[in-house]
């Protein structure tokens, strides 16, 4: 018993007291040294609530374009774009939605929308319709994608806006200037829509650059059917399609129809597009906003005054004006 007590104090006796307190000393300043190393690297990790979701964060612009090599040479000026505007902010997945595909073109390209927004009214913004020809609303398109999903604030609780970038990729993969009018089976997509339709028409007035089509019948082109069934399965109030060039801004509807006229005028009042629009006598059989009209949606074309500049300025405008329009 005895031996089994003095061992501890025997033990220790063997150690001078100065040692234990170096030793003691050291596991001190190797802990301290420990913890401050620890603080300094959680200095340089990422704050978890400061990462984007990359689920709900808008594309970037280089990925706009329908994935063809050959739409993606085509090009938009959107790295200036980018640099001017701010830069966009993470958003509620609720607010931002796209893009996301709705159909294929005659040549199995994407039709790609975007939603801003989640109020009870519906809205649509279509973009391209004349594909290449009218590049620039497409690049106009592009613009507005960016701007929304940096500014969520400008889209009213009440509405929903869809956005359509290009109705017509196929014509817009063609190129640019009259050959890029026309999807691939040389449909003009605006000559397609089941109301007023004809297979052909005079021509006075109207495109004659190259031969173009009415289609087969009504809505015979997947790009018209695609767009018609997302028009009604979404109870869309009112829309705007865009043009180039120059002629203004024409409220659809024949005959005339009250709700698309006043949201013409409310658009007119903000730009300077001519209005009522330059009449040619060219008469605009089987067209989008015509047969919008004919299904209740206040609907206008609205033509950019050139076939090269976006007008993007005056269309932030009309953007402003189109959310907040009360029918
Ligand atoms: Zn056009």
């Amino acid at each position: 018993m005895k031996s089994q007590k003095s061992f501890p104090r025997d033990f220790l006796g063997c150690l001078s007291w100065s040692v234990w307190t170096i030793n003691a000393a050291l596991i001190l300043v190797a802990i301290a040294a420990y913890l401050i190393f620890r603080a300094q690297l959680s200095l340089f990790q990422p704050i978890p609530t400061l990462i984007p979701t990359p689920a709900i964060l808008p594309s970037p612009p280089g990925q706009l374009a329908a994935p063809r090599a050959e739409e993606q040479a085509a090009g938009t000026p959107m790295a200036s774009l980018a640099d001017e505007l701010p830069p966009a902010t993470p958003t509620d997945p609720s607010y931002l939605e796209g893009p996301f595909v709705i159909g294929s073109s005659a040549g199995g390209r994407p039709l790609q929308m975007w939603r801003f927004g989640n109020g009870p009214t519906k809205r649509l913004i279509v973009a391209g319709i004349h594909g290449g020809n009218e590049i620039n609303t497409i690049q106009l398109a592009d613009q507005l994608i960016e701007y929304l999903s940096a500014h969520p604030e400008i889209v009213p609780a009440d509405i929903t806006l869809y956005l359509l970038r290009s109705l017509n990729p196929d014509g817009e993969a063609r190129g640019t200037g009259p050959i890029g009018r026309t999807n691939d089976n040389g449909v003009d997509l605006n000559r397609n829509w089941p109301y007023r339709w004809k297979a052909n028409w005079n021509r006075y007035g109207c495109f004659v650059a190259v031969p173009v089509s009415g289609g087969s019948h009504p809505a015979s082109e997947p790009e018209t059917v695609a767009l018609l069934n997302f028009i009604e399965s979404r109870s869309i109030d009112a829309l705007i399609s865009y043009h180039s060039a120059a002629l203004g801004i024409f409220p659809g509807g024949v005959p005339e129809y009250p709700p698309s006229v006043r949201l013409a005028e409310a658009i007119a009042a903000v730009t300077t597009y001519p209005y009522p629009p330059i009449d040619t006598g060219c008469d605009y059989t089987g067209n989008l906003t015509d047969w919008a009209a004919s299904r209740g949606i206040a609907a206008v074309d609205i033509e950019l005054r050139n076939h090269t500049d976006t007008d993007f300025e005056q269309n932030l405008i009309v953007l402003k004006v189109f959310l907040n329009w009360k029918r």
